[in-house]
């Protein structure tokens, strides 16, 4: 016997998620102030899951928001071969959204600079990235919205630290080299599963992001693998990592630049040095007596 589908269930899901989609989105542009009164947001769209996602949260909050702002969407068609050049526009006319489609040829720059069998991403992301920049002056943008998710920031840190020894990642909100442009990562709080989940619900037209036949970058694969490895066998440990990331303590970790080791001395008044005050903030909840918690306390560095 077939099981029927309750519709209401379905929608009742499927509300949730854009409620849980909403509220994440909103609560990282209020954390890092992405977006203010007057703003003009490009939101840069792919024909991924993720920026068609990014766009369609950005309108629900636009109608709700107690600021006025715009939102501009914008696709760059690098003429990659097989590129179906509709999709876009139709959906975005059916959205009524005004958009605009930047057409330049940087799949045969690439082509023509970067020996076969070599991952071209590097280039393009740094070719695409210059005239997205342009084309936000052009339209008079105030902010450039990319469909970055948690977990391609959690990739790139761990990317970071595992092979390029630094500790750093995507920030939420970037200035450009040049000081002129704001980009800006609404998503940054998304896990990516959402977005696949919403994708399906929302019976995305989705564009194939392998059209220009580059190599898949290993690295990054590994990492996004290792992230789902985690999430299966230790439940919590990918959440945990993403929290370090806002919990930043300088005096304990070991750059100098960001903290002065060197004229640190007994009654130095450190200020940020609030990294073992972190830790007693959970001790009461360990310790199994008020007089344990106060041992304990009287030893540790305040
Ligand atoms: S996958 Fe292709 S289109 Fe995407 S960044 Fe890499 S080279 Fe560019």
């Amino acid at each position: 016997m077939k099981t029927q589908v309750d519709p209401r269930k379905v929608e009742f899901e499927e509300n949730k998620l854009v409620k849980k989609l909403c509220r994440l989105v909103g609560t990282a542009i209020n954390d890092f102030n992405m977006i203010e009164d007057g703003d003009k947001v490009m939101v840069c769209v792919s024909g991924g899951k993720d920026s068609y996602a990014m766009l369609d949260i950005l309108l629900k909050l636009r109608e709700r928001a107690p600021i006025e702002f715009s939102l501009v969407a914008v696709n760059l068609d690098q003429k990659q071969p097989g590129f179906p050049e509709d999709i876009l526009p139709n959906y975005l006319n059916q959205l009524q959204v005004p958009f605009h489609i930047e057409e330049q040829d940087t799949y045969s720059i690439v082509k023509r600079v970067i020996p076969d069998g070599k991952t071209t991403c590097g280039l393009c992301s740094r070719l695409r990235r210059g005239i997205l920049y342009r084309v936000a002056d052009e339209l008079g943008a105030t902010k450039i919205a990319l469909g970055h998710h948690r977990e391609d920031i959690l990739e790139t840190f761990l990317l970071n630290m595992f092979y390029g020894g630094q500790l750093k990642s995507m920030p939420p909100k970037l200035q450009s080299d040049d000081g002129r442009h704001i980009v800006i990562r609404p998503l940054a709080y998304v896990p990516e599963k959402y977005l696949e989940k919403y994708a399906v619900d929302q019976n995305f037209p989705i564009i194939p992001c392998n059209l220009c036949g580059s190599q898949p970058n290993l690295q990054r694969n590994a990492m996004k693998e290792l992230l789902k490895q985690w999430g299966k066998t230790n439940p919590g440990r990918v959440e945990s990592i993403f929290r370090a990331l806002t919990h930043v303590v300088p005096s304990h970790l070991m750059d100098a630049n960001l903290f002065n080791f060197k004229d640190l001395e007994i009654g130095t008044d450190t200020k940020i040095n609030f990294g073992d005050l972190a830790i007693d903030e959970g001790l009461e909840d360990v310790c199994a007596t008020d007089d344990e918690f106060k041992q304990i306390k009287m030893y540790s560095i305040p």
